[in-house]
């Protein structure tokens, strides 16, 4: 069995994120960037899958940039068997991600799709639903635990309600929450051997995918900044404000 994971260079989750001065978008430049946290948990389950003698293969995909190359360096380097590049001028919406991600998917004959539940750049939570949809496959999101049980997968996954365990039979597309596992971390012995493993690029226009935006983004703004608090002698004097300022009473 083949596993595709589709990974996304996104904004390191450890930085504050700023925005241009002229508000068109936010300010990538001298930003640190990964992989996205949630397509590093994918790349974990495939590999436990494949040490498990489960997977046969693991490939890593990205579509971006020629910059999104040191995400998929950093998927080989936690294991991914070989990579692929979508190389594009510019990022992709879901929907154009999902139709080369099908494409890709359809010409390596994967059974398996595990890609993060959402990338924490635009929070779309789409493109996993998407490519389910386009390959008329079954899916499974917010996955919390994955066991393969001969042609079905059984999913379980963390609902308002407690735990929900799924089975959907394969092939069939899986996207992870948080808690799936916890990825392991890159050793330097395998960070210089992902350096030796395929990376093969294609263009949208290799794949047949038209990758033009459907979006226009209008405007981007900080969050409005929070005032300083107030401390108040007493509960009285609490009540009062609510009264008198906030008239919430
Ligand atoms: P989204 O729907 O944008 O929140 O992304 C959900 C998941 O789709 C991500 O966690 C990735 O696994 C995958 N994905 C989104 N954008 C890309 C991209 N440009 N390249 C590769 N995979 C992507």
């Amino acid at each position: 069995m083949k596993i595709l994971v589709p990974v996304k260079r996104v904004i390191d989750y450890n930085i504050k994120v700023c925005i241009k001065k002229d508000g068109s978008d936010v300010d990538l430049n001298n930003t640190k960037m990964s992989i996205n946290p949630f397509d590093e948990i994918a790349i974990e389950e495939a590999m436990r899958l494949k040490e498990a003698g489960i997977a046969t293969e693991v490939i890593a995909m990205s579509c971006g940039t020629l910059a999104s190359t040191d995400v998929l360096r950093t998927a080989l380097a936690l294991g991914a068997d070989r990579s692929i590049l979508v190389e594009l001028e510019h990022n992709p919406e879901p929907l154009a991600v999902a139709k080369l991600i099908k494409v890709v998917c359809d010409k390596e004959q994967a059974t398996l799709i595990i890609c993060g539940k959402q990338a924490i750049d635009d929070d779309s939570n789409q493109t996993g639903q998407m490519v389910a949809a386009l390959l008329g496959w079954s899916q499974a999101t917010f996955a919390s635990e994955v066991k393969i049980d001969g042609d079905s997968a059984l999913v379980t996954r963390e609902v308002d309600g407690g735990l929900e365990t799924l089975k959907v039979l394969l092939p069939a597309v899986i996207t992870t929450d948080l808690r799936l596992n916890e990825p392991r971390y890159a050793t330097l012995p395998n960070i210089m051997k992902a350096k030796r493993k395929p990376l093969d690029t294609f263009s949208a226009a290799d794949l047949g995918v038209d990758v033009s935006p459907r979006l226009t983004l209008l405007k981007v703004l900080e969050p409005t900044k929070r005032t300083a608090g107030v401390m108040l002698e007493n509960v009285d004097a609490l009540i009062g404000k609510l009264k008198t300022e906030a008239k919430v009473i």
